[in-house]
């Protein structure tokens, strides 16, 4: 096993501060020199608060001196997707509108993310306020795929996932509003996880489509995930949407399926997400059968079931998240903070207004804010969202029915491996296919982790377990055992990033 400090696994990191072998000083300056070496070739980070990040480092070394009991990622760095307010930390959301703001506040995963005593590295790249599936949508320029970086590293939170895959973090916070933890993490070989929606608070995470945003966690593998989980998660009385209810045993599930174990669970194969699915790529569906292979070994039983409102979840989804999106972004007006622009002292408010828009937000923005204006107008709200709405409640049912009959469901994460850059900006119909197969559970609500299951023509692929609302313990628990059979993709086949 390697001695690099950044080839270690977070809850690996954690014992070893734990235990006296390193300190959270000597990790947190690991992942910043990382940062420093590769991040010009990567591109993951927006803002980097070394200082911070060691101040925080030393206050946790402090905190494990003095024998205090601390959590169970206490002095581990990291990453924060910059859709996330970090008080006195510039937060974009990769926007040109939000330039130069500083929050005042911190979320409330942050909040916990520092009660943990976990230094924070810096905030990440994403597409701009999230909407996208390949950080070609920030304002601030592109994050590559580690593993080649020709290729996007999904999105939105593909700066997050990128920190993890070339090692720059060992943890990362992300959003998932339709895909954007997992998308990401399927084609950069890292274990992302969307939570049960509302059971972890939204307060703080700027608001793309207030009924489907999800923070979770992105890390190496599942346990990492599954402590990272537990650190953030749990009611929030400034949520007004959060669960309150215990939060599921997420890491204990993780070790238990880390045993390899898997006999008496049964899982469902979504026949409309895999049989007949032309948007799959072969070397896909190959790696995700081999994994459906070795899950029959470790003693799953496998039934096909049908979810047939599937196949309109990625339309009832992007006109649900447009509309909701057309509303939330109305707050950018140059008034209250971020951008101004055209203030001259001649201009009346409402032209200051529409110049601010006009230069603050990006195309793919400004797209979502005209389709989701439209199906929300006058005439046209019953056709366009009434009927989303509707198919929503049917893939509710969908989910519901199959989990009297199965505890968990599979699919591949997403429809192909990582593509070039360019090569599906201007096709945006390919570019929103990348979320087929993880809208679903954003519809519906419950939990969606993806874990790598292997590679197809040497690109990472992943595969998709969904569970039941609050049933968040079942995936993770599939998914590690999954991963105990697979290579440690980061670990051993990864290429090496250097830099420029
Ligand atoms: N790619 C999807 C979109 O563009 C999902 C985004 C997300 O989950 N934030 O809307």
């Amino acid at each position: 096993m390697s001695d690099r400090i950044i080839d270690k696994a977070a809850a690996e990191l954690a014992a070893d501060i734990r235990e006296g072998r390193l300190t959270s000083v000597e990790v947190t300056t690991a992942f910043l020199d990382r940062i420093d070496a590769v991040d010009g070739t990567v591109g993951a980070f927006l803002h980097v608060d070394r200082e911070g990040a060691l101040a925080a480092a030393r206050e946790a070394d402090a905190a494990v001196a003095a024998g205090e009991s601390v959590s169970p990622l206490a002095g581990v760095p990291i990453a924060v997707k910059d859709v996330v307010v970090t008080k006195g930390l510039p937060t974009t959301a990769a926007s040109k509108i939000l330039e130069g703001w500083i929050p005042p506040y911190d979320a409330t995963i942050v909040e916990r993310v520092k009660a943990a005593r976990m230094p924070i590295l810096g905030k990440t790249n994403l597409d701009e306020f999230a909407m996208g599936s390949s950080t070609e949508f920030s304002a601030y320029g592109r994050t590559a795929n580690p593993w080649d970086t020709g290729r996007i590293p999904g999105g939105s939170g593909g700066g997050s996932a990128a920190a993890v895959a070339a090692k720059m973090a060992p943890l990362a916070i992300g959003t998932d509003t339709g895909g954007s933890i997992r998308q990401p993490s399927a084609v950069t070989g890292t274990f992302g996880a969307k939570p049960t929606y509302g059971s972890n608070s939204r307060y703080g995470v700027i608001a793309f489509s207030s009924s489907l945003d999800t923070p979770g966690p992105v890390s190496r593998n599942a346990l990492d995930a599954a402590l990272l989980h537990e650190v953030i998660s749990g009611h929030d009385p400034r949520d007004s949407t959060a669960v309150d209810a215990p939060v599921p045993p997420v890491a204990e599930a993780a070790r238990l399926g880390a045993t390899g174990d898997l006999s008496g669970v049964t899982l469902g194969v979504v026949t409309e997400l895999t049989a007949g699915s032309d948007a799959a790529e072969p070397g896909v569906v190959e790696a995700y059968r081999a994994g459906i292979d070795q899950l029959v070994k470790l003693g799953a039983q496998i039934r096909e079931v049908s979810c047939p409102s599937f196949v309109h979840a990625l339309a009832a989804y992007y006109l649900i998240a447009p509309a909701e999106a057309s509303s939330n972004l109305a707050r950018y007006d140059g008034v209250r903070y971020g951008l101004r622009a055209g203030d001259d002292g001649e201009r009346g408010l409402e032209e200051v207004m529409s110049l601010t828009r006009e230069v603050g937000f990006g195309p793919e923005v400004k797209r979502r804010i005209l389709l989701g204006t439209y199906a929300l107008s006058a005439g046209y709200i019953d056709r366009f969202y009434g009927q989303a709405q509707k198919v929503r409640t049917l893939v509710k049912r969908d989910f519901e029915a199959a989990f009297e009959q199965v505890d968990a469901l599979v699919s591949p994460t997403t429809p192909f491996t990582a593509f070039k850059f360019g090569e599906h900006s201007e096709d945006l119909y390919r570019m929103y296919l990348a979320d087929l197969y993880t809208v679903p559970a954003n519809l519906y609500g419950g939990p969606g982790v993806s874990v790598p299951v292997g590679l197809a023509e040497g690109l990472p692929v992943g595969f998709q377990v969904m569970g039941p609302v609050m049933g968040d313990d079942i995936a993770y628990r599939v998914a590690a055992a999954l991963e105990s059979t697979q290579e440690p993709l980061l670990a051993d086949t990864a290429p090496e990033i250097e830099g420029k």
